[in-house]
C-alpha cells in the first residue's frame, strides 16, 4: 500500500502559531514515520494565503531547516477553502493521503493516527468530528449548531460538526478536482465524491494564539455561500410563499367585492399601507435571494482561476528540476 502522507494547512497571519504548529507536526509526522504507518516522502505543506505578517518567512525558513516542511505561496489572499483547495491541489501528484487541518492547532493532531490508520484499512475520506465544542464560545457553538441544520433542512449534505479536518485519499482528491466550481465549499462537496468513508472523533480545543480570521460577517457570508451553492430549496421556498400569499390575496378579493356589491365598502388607508410595506418588503427579499443565485452563474461562466500560486517549495520538486 502507498503510504505518503501530505499535511496541508492553510496559514493567513500566522505568525505567532506557526513555530508552535510546526514543532508538534515535526514531532507527529516522525513518529508516523517510526511506526512505519507513513513513508519518509511524507511532508507538511504549509499554504501562504497572502498573509500581511511574517507568515512566508518563517515557512521558508522551516523549509531551509527541515525538507519535511513545504512552502506554498499564493499570489494574494484568496480565503481560506481556496487556500486548502490550492495546497491540495498542488500537492495531489506527490501523495497517495493528504490530511487538511487548520494552523491554529484547533484541530487535535493526535487524531491523524487514527484517520492514517482507516486510510490503511481502506477508506478514501475520512473526517474529523468535534465530539464536544466546549471550548468554543456560546455563540459559535450556537451559530455553528443552526448552521448545520439549517444546511441539511436545505437538503446540502454535510457531516455533522465536521469542519476541514479531513484526510482524502488520491483518487478522491481527484475526484474533487473534476468539481469545477469557483463557488467553493468543500465541506459540501466532498461528501458528494462517495467513496468508503469513515469518521474520527476528536476534541476541538482553544485557538493556540492570535485570533479568529472568522468574525460574525464572515461567517454569515460562508453559512449563505455554503447554502446558496448547494441547494436551491432557498427559491422554491419563495416560490411556495409566492403562491401562498396569492391565494391569501385571492380570499381578500372576494371579501372586498362581497362588501362593496352589499354596499359597506371598506374604509382605511393603514391595512393598504401596512400591506404595501409587507409585499414590497417580501418582494425585495425574494429578487435578493434570486439574485444571489444570478451572481452565482456570473461568477461560474466567467471561470477564473481559483488560486494562483507564485512559487512552491518542495525538496523533491527542486530534484526533479535540477535534473531536467
Ligand atoms: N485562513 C486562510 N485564509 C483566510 C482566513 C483564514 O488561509 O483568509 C486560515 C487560517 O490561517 C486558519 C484556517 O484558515 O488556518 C481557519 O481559520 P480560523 O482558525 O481563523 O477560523 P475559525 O477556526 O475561527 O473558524
Ligand atoms: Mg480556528
Amino acid at each position: 500500500m502507498k503510504r505518503t502522507l501530505y499535511v496541508v494547512i492553510p496559514c493567513y497571519n500566522e505568525e505567532e502559531v506557526l513555530p508552535e504548529t510546526t514543532r508538534r507536526l515535526a514531532g507527529k509526522m516522525a513518529s508516523l514515520m517510526e511506526r512505519g504507518l507513513i513513508s519518509v516522502k511524507s511532508r507538511v505543506a504549509l499554504v501562504n494565503d497572502g498573509s500581511k505578517d511574517r507568515t512566508w518567512e518563517l515557512i521558508c525558513a522551516c523549509h531551509r531547516d527541515n525538507p519535511l516542511f513545504c512552502g506554498i505561496d499564493l499570489s494574494k489572499n484568496r480565503g481560506h477553502q481556496n487556500a486548502l483547495l490550492a495546497g491540495l491541489m498542488t500537492v495531489k501528484e506527490h501523495a497517495d493521503m493528504v490530511i487538511s487541518m487548520d494552523a491554529d492547532l484547533q484541530d487535535d493532531i493526535d487524531a491523524m493516527d487514527e484517520m492514517v490508520l482507516k486510510y490503511l484499512d481502506g477508506c478514501d475520506i475520512v473526517y474529523g468530528v468535534r465530539n464536544k465544542r466546549k471550548t468554543d464560545s456560546f455563540f459559535k457553538r450556537v451559530t455553528a449548531e443552526g448552521f448545520y441544520r439549517v444546511m441539511n433542512f436545505l437538503g446540502a449534505n454535510t457531516v455533522f460538526n465536521h469542519a476541514d479536518y479531513r484526510l482524502m485519499s488520491r483518487r478522491a482528491l481527484e475526484g474533487l478536482e473534476s468539481f469545477g466550481e469557483v463557488n467553493l465549499f468543500l465541506r459540501g462537496i466532498v461528501p458528494m465524491i462517495g467513496y468508503r468513508t469513515d469518521t474520527v472523533l476528536y476534541e476541538r480545543s482553544e485557538r493556540f494564539a492570535g485570533e479568529s480570521k472568522y468574525p460574525l460577517k464572515k461567517m454569515i457570508s460562508f453559512a449563505l455561500e455554503g447554502i446558496t451553492s448547494l441547494s436551491v430549496k432557498p427559491i422554491r421556498f419563495i416560490t411556495g410563499l409566492g403562491f401562498l400569499v396569492f391565494l391569501a390575496s385571492l380570499v381578500m378579493f372576494v371579501y372586498i367585492l362581497v362588501r362593496f356589491f352589499t354596499g359597506n365598502t371598506v374604509t382605511g388607508w393603514s391595512s393598504v399601507a401596512a400591506s404595501v410595506w409587507l409585499f414590497g418588503g417580501l418582494m425585495l427579499l425574494a429578487l435578493g435571494v434570486v439574485g444571489e443565485y444570478i451572481g452565482k452563474i456570473y461568477l461560474e461562466v466567467k471561470h477564473r482561476p481559483r488560486f494562483i500560486v507564485r512559487s512552491f517549495l518542495h525538496d523533491q520538486e527542486q530534484e526533479e528540476q535540477e535534473k531536467r
